[in-house]
């Protein structure tokens, strides 16, 4: 048997299915209604209310497992609120597709309307539903209906999938999928004798919507029916049906749409809401968006700009930046873009064998590659995601773990073209490549240059940082007059040290006095390790006071830190200061020399040698 074909957007009756309000006038209408003023969410919200196609594509994609667990009861207000206002708008814009038999689509959008208002007042009053949850219900009952008009033949050798098929591979929430068993259920099932509550109320809805001329299409016999059902009906009945007209002729009022009204012959497009600016740039807009960021420094701000630019100027409603981990097979999501304020709640994906070999193919064409989902499909990406076709771009091939940046359209369920959408996202590709590979190259080239001018085994600056450093300071002190010293440290009897403890114990001794003047001395002094057991002190701004209090502290805090360790490590200090005419090795001379006579009072200690004093050297306690 052959594997089941992968499906894309163009079989998905849901990419056949735009928005109902995109029949014929209604789109220009409400176009017209809403055109050149800020639309609220609420607004949208409630133009969504409208749209049972709209809220099923919602639905899906709102419901993806990736996004974590439903609510308990979705409504179209939960909806909204979970896709964010972007993708919510984004629903209501998807340009319309052909779609056949629009006079009986038209009957059947008003037939769900009537039902939605009918399901929430009888939820109200009887209290066994909640309200929006029953709206809900009412506005997608007849999905299976729907789906029946829907010309998805053209353009596609395959045959027609059934309906049940498309709306079990949809994984809509269980209360719709339970409504739409019930209903399809023949005669004699237990679920026809004995009802659900929702079924029942929705039931129940449909027959006021009928009362009040909201009924199906295809039912010729209006005025029998209707006489049919007068007859049956009692006051009440009538009353709540023409109550429940003027709701849903008032609540198409507000947009502009007149139920009542014929529809013009012409199919005219219009942009249901106004463009919210600049989709669909070129290549040329696409790479200098992106290169904007080539200064960043930081990896996560590429992938922002990334992700930005393919939801922006390749018009996806979802841009994933992947990484694809070989030993684990998972997928990580570093980061998205969908315009939405949802978290990705998880953050690895399980690909299935048949996405891993697109990926793989992905990466060594190293081009963007499709990928389709199964019907029916449960398990991998597309089906976490819940979208049918997804375009695969391999970034950084060099990584370790391969990078992808994932691009769906599976709100707007308008097909990925093969050239259109390659050539964009090639570029995209291939952009966000180089930037992150330019990145790399210069954080390596900051950490040779880093590793170049420290020593490894203490981390402190190494000989050539630390003359360069004086040097500097030396030409400032000249020209701005500030003080400046320097301390030359060396260890006492570090030779024995070794000899006694071996030279693993003096490295320690090395790397924890450069510790303590580390932790003793400001991030403004320049320390470097000037030979073997030498340090080199450059103190800017500072005093010869102040540079004989921070070298007392600094040879009883190493003596300190030795004790310890229980290891005799102290250190002695030759402390100098900068005089008119100094330079570095004039500097460097008086510090040495200050040091031997601290080596020659007996070290741990230290002895300054400062204009006009001789001071006597200072030992420790
Ligand atoms: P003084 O108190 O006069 O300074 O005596 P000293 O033994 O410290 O002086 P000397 O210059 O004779 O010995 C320095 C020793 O430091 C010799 C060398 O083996 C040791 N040394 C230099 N670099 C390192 C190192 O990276 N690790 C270790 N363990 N020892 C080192
Ligand atoms: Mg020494
Ligand atoms: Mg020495």
């Amino acid at each position: 048997m052959l594997p089941p074909a992968p499906i894309s957007c163009r079989d998905n009756p849901l990419g056949h299915l735009p928005s109902v309000l995109a029949i014929r006038d209604l789109r220009r209408r409400l176009g017209h209604a809403l055109h050149g003023r800020d639309v609220r969410q609420e607004e949208v919200v409630r133009i969504l209310q409208l749209d049972p196609l709209a809220v099923v594509r919602g639905l899906r994609a709102a419901a993806a497992p990736a996004f974590g667990p439903p609510p308990p009861a979705w409504s179209v207000r939960r909806l909204a609120e979970r896709l964010g206002p972007a993708p919510t708008r984004r629903l209501l814009q998807a340009q319309p597709a052909a779609t056949t038999g629009t006079l009986a689509l038209r009957r059947l959008w008003l037939h769900a309307i009537a039902t939605a208002f009918a399901a929430q007042d009888l939820a109200a009053q009887t209290g066994i539903l909640d309200p929006e949850e029953a709206y809900l219900l009412g506005l997608l009952h007849d999905l299976p209906l729907w789906l029946e008009l829907v010309d998805t033949s053209a353009g596609t050798a395959s045959p027609p999938v059934p309906a049940a098929a498309w709306i079990d591979h949809w994984q809509l929430p269980p209360q719709l999928t339970a409504l739409f068993a019930t209903r399809s259920a023949p005669a004699g099932h237990p679920l026809v004798e004995r009802p659900t509550d929702a079924t029942a109320l929705v039931f129940a809805a449909e027959l006021l919507a009928d009362l009040a001329d909201f009924g199906h299409p295809g039912e010729d016999d209006k005025l029998e029916l209707t006489s049919a059902v007068l007859a049956a009906a009692d006051k009440k009945d009538l009353v709540a049906a023409q109550r429940l007209r003027r709701q849903v002729e008032g609540a198409l009022r507000a947009f502009g749409l007149d139920p009542t009204q014929p529809e013009p012959d012409r199919d005219q497009e219009h942009p249901l809401l106004p463009d919210p600016g600049g989709r669909r740039g070129d290549l040329h807009d696409v790479v200098l968006r992106i290169l904007g960021c080539a200064r960043s420094e930081s990896y996560r701000g590429i992938l922002t700009a990334l992700t930005a630019a393919g939801l922006r100027y390749g018009d996806y409603d979802r841009a994933l930046y992947v990484r694809w981990d070989h030993s684990t097979q998972r997928i990580f999501v570093r980061c998205k873009a969908d315009s939405s304020p949802r978290r990705l709640a998880m953050t690895t994906l399980l690909p299935t064998a048949s996405e891993m070999g697109a990926l793989r193919e992905a990466l060594q064409g190293e081009r963007p590659v499709l990928i389709g989902a199964e019907l029916g499909q449960r398990r991998g990406v597309l089906a976490a995601l819940a979208c049918d076709e997804l375009l695969a771009v391999p970034l950084n091939r060099a990584f370790a773990t391969p990078a992808f940046l994932l691009l769906d359209r599976s709100l707007s369920q308008e097909p990925i073209l093969r050239d259109r959408d390659t050539a964009m996202a090639t570029t995209l590709g291939m952009t966000g490549s180089l930037l992150i590979e330019n990145l790399l190259l210069r954080r390596r080239r900051q950490r040779a240059q880093k590793f170049a001018l420290t020593d490894s085994l203490t981390r402190l600056f190494n000989r050539r940082m630390g003359l360069t450093s004086l040097d500097q300071e030396v030409a400032r002190a000249a020209r701005s007059r500030r003080p400046l010293t320097v301390l030359m440290c060396d260890l006492d009897h570090f030779k024995q040290l070794n000899d006694t403890h071996g030279h693993l114990q003096g490295d320690l001794a090395l790397r924890a006095t450069a510790e303590v003047l580390r932790q003793t001395l400001r991030r403004s002094d320049t320390i470097c390790r000037y030979g073997g057991e030498e340090f080199l002190v450059v103190l800017p701004d500072t005093s010869p006071d102040e540079a004989t209090v921070l070298a007392t502290r600094l040879f009883t805090a190493v003596q300190s830190r030795g004790l310890e360790l229980g290891l005799p490590v102290t250190i002695s200090i030759g402390l100098t200061d900068h005089r008119p005419g100094d330079t570095v090795e004039s500097m460097l001379q008086r510090a040495d020399h200050a040091l031997y006579a601290s080596k020659d009072y007996g070290r741990n200690r230290f002895s300054v040698d400062i204009d006009g004093v001789d001071e006597a050297p200072v030992a420790s306690r």
